[in-house]
């Protein structure tokens, strides 16, 4: 197929979907369009090569991308065009990626099932009444639906790997440096990482090849030695070392997805690795360490959206603080709001050592129980999430519910570690588990092997 056909084929798609499914907040045919053409001149003239040449994409929404609208599916953003594309997005476009549009977000990547997103929810194509999972279940849900052949998705507690497990796909979440944050609108700057989400291993290891990059521009960006993921890609997991926290089978999980996650390790034993229980101490502190770290990050980087600099801006109002305050009100929805109170709250004088700090002492303290934990295994393997994708609305009316939701997936950003997650079965309505494996740091080779042999 030329690229051409190919753009076409996920634009028609696209417009046949979008009624049921809502995957994306943006979809830009003409410039789709016009860049095909363009690439298919250049891998014609020999300029462009590579497994990502002339194939189309979907980018999450908190990616500016120049003259395209990137709204974080927020109101306060509803009319930003960016003057520069994040380097991830650059990194696709040198490889020949057409982008087809932006995707629909959990409103600035708070949530854990494209609900809070101002532009209406995104439904899982496996069953319309059921959420895709958050926060990047556009992304999850576009590479599901068939609607472009891969994503980008962001990463801060889980918003890669959850709805990946929600949607059948895949999805990785890199080291924590890997991947530049230059232009990724900041959720939690210490935990965001942008990721791919592909139907398969192979794709996704392909792409976060093509993604990595070391960049000046982002201060966290890591020099990494190896970046070729894709020599991972073998069927051969002999010897390896498997661990399975203890605590990722207990209380809370859905019996159909632990059986189907047992399931995935006993296929990986019989494939020659040594897989066996161990006690990951700390569990049960990820999640209010992660829910405080995470909102008390957001509420500083969420200070930019004033009404001022770009963005929604209130109609009528008396003085600056006025405009300020209704911009502000006016533009971000509950969760944020909620994220925005918690944060400014632990970090204030007097609460800032009971809670901010207390909980980043619990960070450093997570990252050591996983030291130990890879000081013996290569892969911690797991549930990317407790339960299958839950019913549309049933999560936003107990937000609570939803958070504790993210307990397998938070204490990864916390301690900064790749995860992946994979397709490993399907429960008894129909609807996709995803097994989650966990590496150390820098050794995402690690996951794709382990993951590679579920292709
Ligand atoms: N559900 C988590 C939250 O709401 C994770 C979101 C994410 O990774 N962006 O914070």
């Amino acid at each position: 197929v030329t690229v051409e056909e190919a753009t076409r084929a996920a634009l028609d798609a696209i417009r046949a979907k979008e009624k049921d499914i809502n995957s994306f907040v943006t979809v830009d045919e003409e410039s789709a369009m016009i860049r095909a053409k363009e690439v298919q001149k250049m891998i014609d003239d020999g300029t462009l090569t590579g497994p990502l040449a002339g194939v189309p994409v979907a980018i999450k929404d908190n990616m500016c991308t120049k003259g395209m609208l990137t709204t974080c599916s927020s109101k306060i953003l509803y009319n930003f065009i960016p003057t520069y594309t994040a380097e991830a997005v650059i990194n696709l476009e040198k490889a020949g990626a057409v982008i087809l549009g932006k995707t629909n977000m959990d409103e600035f990547a708070m949530g854990s099932t494209t609900e809070t997103s101002a532009y209406g929810e995104t439904k899982n194509p496996w069953n319309t009444a059921h959420v895709p999972g958050g926060s990047s279940g556009g992304s999850c849900a576009a590479v599901a639906a068939e609607e472009c052949y891969y994503a980008l998705g962001s990463d801060t507690g889980g918003s890669i790997r959850q709805p990946s497990s929600f949607c059948g796909v895949t999805g990785i979440k890199p080291t924590y440096g890997t991947v530049s944050r230059y232009g990724l609108i900041a959720y939690g700057s210490s935990l965001d990482q942008i990721g791919p989400i592909a139907k398969d291993v192979t794709d996704c290891a392909t792409i976060l090849e093509t993604i990595t990059s070391y960049d000046k521009k982002d201060s966290t960006s890591v020099k990494r030695e190896e970046t070729d993921f894709t020599s991972a890609l073998v069927d051969d997991v002999k010897g390896m070392k498997i661990g399975i926290p203890r605590d990722y089978l207990g209380e809370g999980l859905d019996p159909e997805v632990k059986e189907a996650i047992l399931a995935a390790a006993k296929t990986l034993e019989e494939k020659g690795a040594i897989v066996e229980e161990f006690d990951l101490s700390l569990v049960e502190y990820a999640i209010p360490a992660y829910y405080v770290i995470a909102a008390a990050e957001a509420s500083s980087n969420l200070a930019r959206f004033d009404g001022v600099k770009y963005g929604y801006r209130t109609k009528e109002y008396e003085g600056l603080h006025n405009m300020y305050k209704k911009s502000r009100s006016e533009g971000f929805g509950p969760e944020v709001k909620r994220r925005i109170m918690l944060g400014s709250f632990v970090l204030s004088s007097g609460y800032y050592d009971a809670y901010y700090l207390k909980a980043l002492r619990t960070k450093a303290l997570i990252k050591q129980a996983f030291d130990k934990a890879f000081a013996k295994y290569d892969v911690i393997l797991g549930p990317a999430a407790p339960t299958t994708a839950p019913k549309l609305g049933e999560s936003l009316s107990d937000p609570l519910k939803m958070y504790l939701g993210d307990v397998y997936t938070v204490s990864v950003n916390l301690a900064g570690l790749p995860g992946i997650s994979v397709p490993c079965g399907v429960d008894s309505k129909g609807l996709p588990i995803g097994l989650q494996l966990i590496g150390d740091c820098f050794k995402e080779k690690n996951i794709i092997r382990a993951a590679y042999s579920f292709e």
